[in-house]
């Protein structure tokens, strides 16, 4: 028998019979958790309301044996995340987080870099931040956290430094294509400056991804971009896009 505690994430939940949930979280330390919490649909004392998506809580679990389930015990808020709640873009955006975090990573994998930036994409957005610019970077910084950001210097093909204002891309490797060596010009092009905002936002300081400036071009080809590039690693599209998409007026 173990038992851990430890700071968590609710990434989702389920229920499970009559009173109990299926909760998964992403925890410091241990990574993504699978636990029941027993009795938690009919006597809400033990876990208060700490148990929906997003709330940032301290939770405390036993497990009988390695690799079997673990069950739940009590609970502490940290951050209930109230204003992500009541805006509905930053909870579309925040579901969208959650669930790419959930797909990323399989039961019992530990990663405390992407617990950190979960946590300050949490906090940035319940701060008030803009929904978009952070959900680009955490992306962004996921990919390149688990080493599926490619160089987006030179050409796959030619090696060279592309002169033309625009190139094609990749949809499997995510490579940069330059027009001299691009077949088929109708698709998958983006422009060097939304490159360049790319970089900017994978490398800055966190604290300075809000002074980046961009146009709706640049967002629109960045969004398609860090969306087909997490859709073809995970070999399938989160739910999440299909509200978020339904207010591209909001949005680009
Ligand atoms: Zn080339």
């Amino acid at each position: 028998m173990r038992q851990i505690t430890c700071p968590s994430f609710v990434l989702s939940r389920e229920s499970f019979g009559e009173s109990d949930l299926i909760v998964t979280l992403f925890t410091k330390g241990h990574g993504k958790i699978k636990g029941i919490a027993k009795g938690a649909k009919k006597s809400k004392k033990r876990f208060m309301n700490a148990l929906e998506p997003f709330s940032f809580v301290k939770i405390s679990m036993r497990q009988k044996g390695d690799n079997s389930l673990f069950f739940l015990e009590n609970s502490l808020t940290i951050q209930p995340f109230q204003r992500i709640r009541s805006d509905y873009l930053s909870f579309l955006m925040a579901s969208l987080v959650l669930e790419l975090t959930d797909m990323w990573f399989k039961e019992g994998e530990k990663d405390d870099k992407i617990f950190d930036l979960l946590k300050w994409y949490l906090l940035s957005l319940e701060d008030g931040q803009d929904p978009f610019i952070l959900t680009l970077a955490y992306k962004v910084r996921l990919l390149s956290a688990v080493g599926l950001l490619p160089v987006l210097k030179r050409c796959k093909f030619c090696g060279k430094e592309p002169k033309d204002p625009s190139v094609s891309y990749s949809l499997g490797s995510g490579q940069i294509i330059c027009l001299s060596c691009c077949e088929n010009r109708n698709g998958n092009i983006i422009h060097l400056s939304s490159i360049k905002s790319l970089s900017y936002l994978t490398d800055c300081e966190p604290s300075r991804i809000f002074r980046l400036k961009i146009t709706n071009s640049n967002k629109r080809e960045l969004w398609s971009y860090l969306k087909r590039r997490h859709s073809f690693c995970l070999e399938e599209e989160p739910r999440s896009y299909r509200l978020i998409e339904s207010l591209k007026d909001r949005l680009f």
